[in-house]
């Protein structure tokens, strides 16, 4: 992911050393094109008792099962982030319950913030990004291998769905 043209005057951007690594440089205003991975923001969404994945229609892994995700965009905080997805996805309204984790590594370029999540409303459809939704009970998500080749992004993302799912657990139910 190369700049070719610096984003504040158009010139030509070159190939500098900046803190010990090469950086893109606009030469004439002194811009720096830094690249920092992309946040996105993933929900663990219990319906009914159930866990709620998504058939994702987009790389990486498209038609792989996957807990709801997406990119996190300037004017939302991520929690804002992940509940948007969640409603555009699988149509569901939902409150998070905290975070399961933070998930980057150093060769990709987004970083995921997992979080629990309960549904609070909304219907159970698939939308956006996702071809299918579905739920599954305890222990019962779909057996996915491993994406055959396929990307850095891919296998990283692999391994993020396969952790997130692994520890869903449904929440005991009310007395
Ligand atoms: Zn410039």
């Amino acid at each position: 992911m190369s700049t070719a043209f610096c984003s504040r005057c158009a010139t030509p951007m070159a190939a500098t050393l900046l803190g010990g690594r090469e950086r893109e440089q606009c030469p004439a205003c002194g811009f720096v094109a830094w690249r920092n991975p992309a946040p996105v923001g993933l929900a663990v969404i219990e319906h009914a008792g159930q866990l709620v994945l998504i058939r994702r229609r987009e790389p990486p892994l498209a038609g792989y099962w996957a807990p709801p995700a997406g990119y996190v965009e300037c004017g939302e905080s991520v929690p804002q982030a992940v509940v948007r997805e969640a409603r555009e996805e699988c149509g569901l309204d939902i409150a998070l319950d905290g975070l399961i984790g933070i998930y980057s590594q150093a060769d990709v370029e987004v970083l995921i913030l997992a979080y629990r999540a309960r549904s609070i409303g909304g219907r159970l459809s698939a939308g956006d990004d996702a071809s299918e939704v579905k739920l599954f009970a305890p222990g019962r998500s779909p057996p996915q291998a491993p994406p055959d080749g396929g990307t850095v992004t891919d296998q990283w993302f692999f391994g993020v769905i396969e952790d997130t799912i692994a520890q869903w657990r449904p929440a005991p139910a009310p007395v």
